[in-house]
This record gives structure tokens, C-alpha cells and sequence, in this order.
């Protein structure tokens, strides 16, 4: 006799045996655990079924009735149809499936009661469910079990939920009480939760629909807690590290002394930051050339003001502050700052980058894309020129001698500011003293990890992190809830809110007259090529051929240029260059501009085959108009004739509102379709939806807080079990590194 407990084999549980055991191993459940914590995917209340006579077309049913005729057939494609045809007393219906032999194998012979589930159209007046869910029914099936609400899993080819449906009863039945509940029982009281074990037994074999949304109540909040509680840890330590305090209050009071004289060195000899020492990259020279930085002793607000050609919006002022609080901090700056197309996250990065450097300090900012690199070095160089502040740009079209006097620059000192694509600053550069690194995210996912860093030499500096993406809350909260979160939750003044049209193709000329009328006005256009495909290749092919129409066709006389991903850097550089200078009209490209390109110029932006962007990225596109004084328009061109296309459609010309847009996307589209999340291991949640489950996760990311604030490793003895979990968790993320 075997000693059961949650680690034994299914092949040992009532009812399942070595066959089926291998269909469940096949699915990764080995255990009778891995059965109990493998969660139905949805349900079927088979209490009560329509009859047949009853469905519609339309409606997702599930349907039962005796198999009746089975028959396949090849079509002309090379397919195999397979035909199966079910009727009850009033009716019937066919369900069809393409390719799959193993089921013809399955059903032929078979004249018993079958269950099928699926939407159901109508075709040449006959009731059909295509590649439907199903199962047969045998004698052996237990009616009581039949006529309750019963539970569908995720399964694999071959695999029945028959099955399944059995390894989880008896897992149930004989398991259940071996499982220990994680959570403390004050920690349930709080939040009104049940325990495990009901849960568990409900989710499985709920009682009622009740019964079923209240167990999965409790597994929510559980996935969501122990991720919640492993990012809070991660705060939590990232606080403990050893940073650098930077002298913010003095900077502010106008004070040099502690502004000009801290250094690296003075720091260490008061032995105030020990971590730095250990981290200090070999042979560093500290600001050897200090002189030709202007140290003045202008108080830092008064300096910020003299420095931008503009009053900052309170959203930017508020954030700034949140910034200099963390980086007076002796701790490392771990910081996120959201803020929709145009809400000037550059001004705010410049600030703290100008407080680190007036602490003595280098700063650096990494861009996703070479034209994003050298767009922040010219605005960055136009702010800090005149202060004495040195801009180093480092990107890859720099040849081998510029590169190497770059990074010497960079290595002594003698630049204050970096400029660069993540790769090139992560790999190809040392620093003096580097104390504050932006990146600019844009739209790319991918939090920097510290590590990379230091684990690059680069010391223990300052991080701030800023996306144009505006990222749904609950999505923030998971991908990013490692970091402190500011908001620019407001648009620098006299913006006139972008203009957006949705066009069919068939209006084209009009679109091109309306896009003429405003360039005959000293405007600028920007046409963006369709998303052909994901490869470059085929989107600069698309990109040339829309070029190639404009020169050659309605735009003959108008000066268009032409850039994408597939053109070499400096080429790519020369066209912004002159389309920034306004020796061009039009530009036509790929998403290449979605990324922050700023020309205040442009006012009128097309978009062609615009139902084949996700709405996020439309939104960034957008972005690209309405940066100045004029009334900007965004005409997206699409055919849409989907119900979801015209909705997304509807939802564009609808709200300039980027949160929003973020919001509906997430409904629409789920969160794995979000730009780049797919490969974020975060996002693998089992149970819990981001869309629908919102509030919990507003919950249980409270509750991670207060117990990480009261206990930051787990280390009391009621916390052990998650402490556990949490662990279980951490080493299954994904690690995500700067691409
Ligand atoms: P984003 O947040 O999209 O990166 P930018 O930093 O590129 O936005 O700023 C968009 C434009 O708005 C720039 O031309 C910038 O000079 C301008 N800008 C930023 N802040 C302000 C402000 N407070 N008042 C007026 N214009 C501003
Ligand atoms: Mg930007």
C-alpha cells in the first residue's frame, strides 16, 4: 500500500490507471497536486440543455443528442471533411471538423448520445457547429454526474475531458484534505476570503454558480497575491541597496559647496557610501576636466526655468519632485514614469539628468532607436549647451575613431551626458562616474534590470524608466510593479486635441486633396505604409511602393521622402534631418516614426490600411502630429469590415485619450496581444484575467504591501508557505533584459 499525499501519481488514483495517466502526463500533470490545481477553463451547466429545435444560429451551445451518421469526405483543397450528424427528438445538427482522422476513428461505429459544444451558424438551412468541443457518452457515465455543472479543462489532441473530469474527482475526493492553506486565517477574515480546500473542491465540483465565482475569487486573489508578493519583495530590497544621495536640498538652495565638491571619492572617504566603492568601475577619473563644466550656484528650480523655453505643467513639476525625492535618497531609484504621447517626459528626464550632473554625477539616456538617440542628443544639447553640460551621442552609424573618442569621453569624464541606443550604452561604454541612466522606453516592454548594470561595470546608479505607452493600470501594476510609478497625467498647454478621421479607400483622392491643402499652408505630412507583414524587408518593400505612387503620381510636384528600417543609419539620419528642416513635404514610412519623432511642423498624418495596427500603436503614430501650435489631422485609411474593426475605428476618432485607448485595447484584444508583452513572463497568470479581474488585483496588491511593509523577507513563521509559493514564483519569471 502506497502512502498517499498531494505527490502521488495519477496513474494511483480511483478510476484513472497507467493509460489515461499517460494522456494526463502528457499535459504536464503528473500529480495528484497538478490535478488539483489544474483549473477548468470554463464550465457547462448541463442542468439544463436547450432542446435542438430550440438554438439559434449565433448563439455558443452545448448540445445533446444520439450520433446518428458520420462521413467524411476529401474537398477539392486536400482537406478532409469529416461530418458528423446529431439529433435529439426535435431536431438536428451537424458538426464538422477539418483534418482530424483521429476523430472519425473515434466517432465511426459509434450510434450513441454524444455532448457537443460550439457556436452554431446556419448552413443550406441545416443547424452546424464547426470544430466543436465534444464527448460521447457511455454507459459507464454516471447520470448523477451528468446533470450538474460540470467542468471543461484545457486539454491536448487526444486527451478526453472525460478523463480529465475523472483524475480531478478523485483528486478531489481523495486530496483534498492533504492541501495546506498558504494564507494565514487572518489574512481570509480580512479579506473575506474562503479557504483552500473549499476552493479547491468548489472550482472543481462547484455546488453552484455562486459557490463556483466564490472559489475562484480565492484563486485569484492567490495568483495574484504571490506575484504581487514577489515584486513587492523586490522593492523592498531595492530600497536596502546602497545608491547615491544626491545633494538635491543644497541643490536647490543654491548651495555649491556639497553640489560642486561631492564626488565619488569625497564619498567614499566619509565611508557614507560603501556599496559604490565595491561597484566603482576600475581606473575611473572623476570629472578630470571640471572645469569646463559651469558649476554655477543658481538655485536647481530657477536653473530649470532659465534652462526650458517653456513653463513646465504642474503633472511635470509634480513628477520631477517625486523624482529628486527618490534620488536624494541613498537608495537606488527604481522609477517608472507614464506619460501619453507629447506630455513632455523629455523635459522631465533633463531635469534629473541636470541634478545628477550638478552633483557631479554623469547621466546617461538610453533610446530604443537610432533616430530617437540622435533626436534627444539635438534637444538635449540645446538645453544643456549653454549651461556647459557635454552631450556625447553614441550610436552605432559613428565610425570606429568616433566611437572610441565617444566612449573615452564618456570613461574620463568629459562627458556629462550620454546619448545612445540601450546596446551601445549597455556594451560599448565605461563611465566615469555614472549616477542616473534614463531609458526611454517608448513602447517596448522590458523593465532594465539593475543587474545588467552592475554586472556591466557600471555601477549602482540611479534608474528611471519612462514609457509613452500608456499601460493600463492592472497591466502597470503587473509588468512594472516592481517600480515606483509616476503619472504625467497632463498635456502642456494650447494643444489642440489632434483631429482623427476614419476614410475608406475609395475616398483616397479626397484624403490626398485635404493632405495638399494643408502643405500648400507650409504644413508637413507623414504617410505611414501598411503593415504588410512583421518582416522589415516586405514593410520597406510597402514603404517604397507608396513612395513610388505619390512621386509618380498625385504628388508629383511636392518633395517626399521616404524612410525605413531597411535604409542604413545614415541615411535614415539625412531624411529626418531634412524633413526637420522642412526640405521635405511629405515623409512616407513604416512605423520606423512611431517612436518619439518630433516635428512640430507636421500637422497631418495618413495612415493606410489602418485596421491592421493594434490601437496602441495607432495611438503612437498619432502622436507624431499635434506636438505644435497648428491643428493637426490623422486620417487612417481602412476598408474595416469587421464588426472589431469598426470598432477600433470608432474608438480612434473617438478619444485622444491614450489611457483609454490602452484600456479598450486590453478588452479587445487581451493582454498578450498588448504591444511586446508576449513574452513577459508575468502575464502567464492561469486563472486570473488582467481584463476582468482588475479589482482583485487592486486587492491583492494592497495586501502584498502591508505584508512586505510589516515582514519585507517572509520570514515569520506564519508566512512560510508563501514565502514558498513566492519563490516558486520568481524563478518561474521571465527574466527580461534591455533588447
Ligand atoms: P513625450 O512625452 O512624447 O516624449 P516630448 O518630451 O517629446 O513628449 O514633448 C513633446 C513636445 O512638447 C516637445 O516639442 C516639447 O518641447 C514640448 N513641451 C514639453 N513640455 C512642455 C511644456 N510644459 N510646455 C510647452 N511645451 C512643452
Ligand atoms: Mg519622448
Amino acid at each position: 500500500m502506497i502512502e498517499r499525499s498531494l505527490a502521488s501519481e495519477v496513474q494511483f488514483l480511483k478510476g484513472v490507471g497507467p493509460k489515461n495517466a499517460k494522456g494526463l502526463n502528457k499535459l504536464g500533470l503528473f500529480t495528484a497536486e497538478d490535478l488539483l490545481f489544474h483549473v477548468p477553463r470554463r464550465y457547462e451547466d448541463r442542468r439544463h440543455l436547450p432542446p435542438i429545435s430550440q438554438i439559434q444560429p449565433g448563439q455558443w451551445v452545448t448540445v445533446k443528442g444520439r450520433l446518428t451518421n458520420v462521413d467524411a469526405r476529401p474537398t477539392r483543397g486536400g482537406m478532409v471533411i469529416l461530418k458528423a450528424l446529431v439529433r435529439d427528438g426535435t431536431g438536428s445538427i451537424s458538426l464538422t471538423w477539418f483534418n482530424q482522422p483521429w476523430i472519425k476513428r473515434q466517432l465511426e461505429g459509434y450510434k450513441g448520445e454524444m455532448i457537443a459544444y460550439g457556436q452554431v451558424k446556419e448552413n443550406q438551412r441545416q443547424l452546424e457547429i464547426s470544430s466543436p468541443e465534444w464527448e460521447i457518452l457511455t454507459e459507464e457515465d454516471d447520470p448523477e454526474e451528468f446533470a450538474r455543472i460540470v467542468p471543461v479543462y484545457p486539454s491536448t489532441e487526444g486527451l478526453q475531458q472525460k478523463v480529465l473530469r475523472r483524475g480531478a474527482r478523485a483528486a478531489v475526493e481523495g486530496y483534498l484534505n492533504f492541501v495546506v492553506d498558504p494564507l494565514p486565517a487572518s489574512l481570509l477574515r480580512e479579506e473575506g476570503l474562503r479557504e483552500l480546500q473549499w476552493a479547491i473542491g468548489q472550482i472543481h465540483l462547484p455546488d453552484s454558480e455562486a459557490d463556483r465565482l466564490e472559489a475562484r475569487r480565492r484563486l485569484v486573489f492567490d495568483e495574484f497575491l504571490y506575484l504581487q508578493l514577489s515584486l513587492a519583495m523586490r522593492r523592498a530590497e531595492t530600497q536596502q541597496e546602497l545608491g547615491i544621495a544626491f545633494p538635491i536640498e543644497s541643490l536647490k538652495a543654491g548651495k555649491p559647496a556639497t553640489a560642486r565638491n561631492l564626488t565619488l571619492d569625497t564619498r567614499l572617504s566619509t565611508g557614507k557610501d560603501a556599496a559604490v566603492q565595491a561597484l566603482r568601475p576600475t581606473g575611473s577619473h572623476l570629472f578630470a576636466d571640471q572645469a569646463s563644466y559651469k558649476r554655477d550656484e543658481e538655485p536647481l528650480w530657477e536653473q530649470i526655468r532659465d534652462m526650458l523655453p517653456f513653463e513646465l505643467t504642474g503633472a511635470q513639476q509634480r513628477v520631477i519632485e517625486e523624482i529628486y525625492s527618490d534620488m536624494e535618497a541613498p537608495h537606488p531609484m527604481n522609477r517608472l514614469v507614464q506619460g501619453d504621447v507629447g506630455s513632455g517626459k523629455t523635459a522631465v528626464a533633463a531635469c534629473a539628468m541636470l541634478a545628477a550632473v550638478r552633483s557631479g554625477y554623469q547621466a546617461a539616456l538610453m533610446a530604443p532607436t537610432e533616430i530617437l538617440a540622435e533626436q534627444h542628443s539635438v534637444n538635449l544639447r540645446r538645453l544643456f549647451e549653454p549651461l556647459g553640460i557635454e552631450v556625447e551621442l553614441l550610436v552605432g552609424k559613428l565610425s570606429a575613431k568616433e566611437k572610441k573618442r565617444a566612449g573615452e569621453r564618456a570613461q574620463l569624464g568629459l562627458a556629462h551626458v550620454a546619448v545612445g541606443t540601450h546596446a551601445l550604452i549597455q556594451e560599448g561604454v565605461s563611465f566615469a562616474n555614472l549616477g542616473l541612466v534614463v531609458v526611454d522606453e517608448q513602447h517596448r516592454f522590458g523593465v532594465l534590470q539593475r543587474k545588467a548594470l552592475r554586472d556591466k561595470g557600471l555601477g549602482n546608479p540611479d534608474v528611471l524608466v519612462m514609457t509613452a505607452t500608456p499601460i493600463p493600470r492592472t497591466l502597470t501594476m503587473t509588468l512594472y510593479g516592481d517600480l515606483e510609478l509616476s503619472v504625467i497625467d497632463e498635456l502642456p498647454p494650447g494643444r489642440k486635441p489632434i483631429k482623427t478621421h476614419w476614410k475608406q479607400p475609395s475616398e483616397r483622392a479626397s484624403v490626398l486633396d485635404a493632405v495638399r491643402a494643408l502643405i500648400e499652408q507650409g504644413r508637413q505630412a507623414y504617410f505611414v505604409c501598411p503593415m504588410v507583414s512583421e518582416s522589415e524587408k516586405m514593410l520597406a518593400q510597402a514603404a517604397e511602393d507608396l513612395h513610388y505612387r505619390l512621386v509618380n503620381g498625385e504628388f508629383s510636384d511636392l518633395r517626399i521622402g521616404l524612410l525605413h528600417g531597411q535604409m542604413r543609419p545614415r541615411e535614415k539620419e539625412t531624411v529626418m534631418e531634412q524633413f526637420r528642416q522642412h526640405e521635405l513635404d511629405v515623409l512616407v514610412s513604416t512605423t520606423v516614426i512611431e517612436v518619439g519623432v518630433d516635428v512640430s511642423n507636421a500637422s497631418v498624418m495618413v495612415i493606410e490600411d489602418a485596421n491592421r495596427f493594434g490601437l496602441s500603436q495607432l495611438h503612437q503614430l498619432r502622436g507624431r502630429v499635434g506636438r505644435g501650435e497648428f491643428q493637426s489631422f490623422c486620417v487612417l485609411v481602412a476598408e474595416a469590415k469587421s464588426e472589431d474593426a469598426r470598432q477600433r475605428m470608432e474608438i480612434m476618432t473617438g478619444t485622444n485619450d491614450g489611457f483609454k485607448i490602452a484600456e479598450e485595447d486590453l478588452r479587445l484584444r487581451g493582454p498578450g496581444e498588448l504591444a511586446g508583452t508576449k513574452q513577459h513572463g508575468n502575464l502567464d497568470l492561469k486563472i486570473a484575467d488582467l481584463v476582468q479581474d482588475g479589482r482583485m488585483l487592486e486587492v491583492a496588491r494592497q495586501a502584498a504591501i502591508r505584508i512586505i511593509d510589516a515582514d519585507p523577507v517572509l520570514g515569520r513563521p506564519e508566512h512560510a508557505l508563501m514565502l514558498e509559493k513566492v519563490r516558486l514564483q520568481r524563478s518561474d519569471q521571465a527574466v527580461i533584459t534591455v533588447s
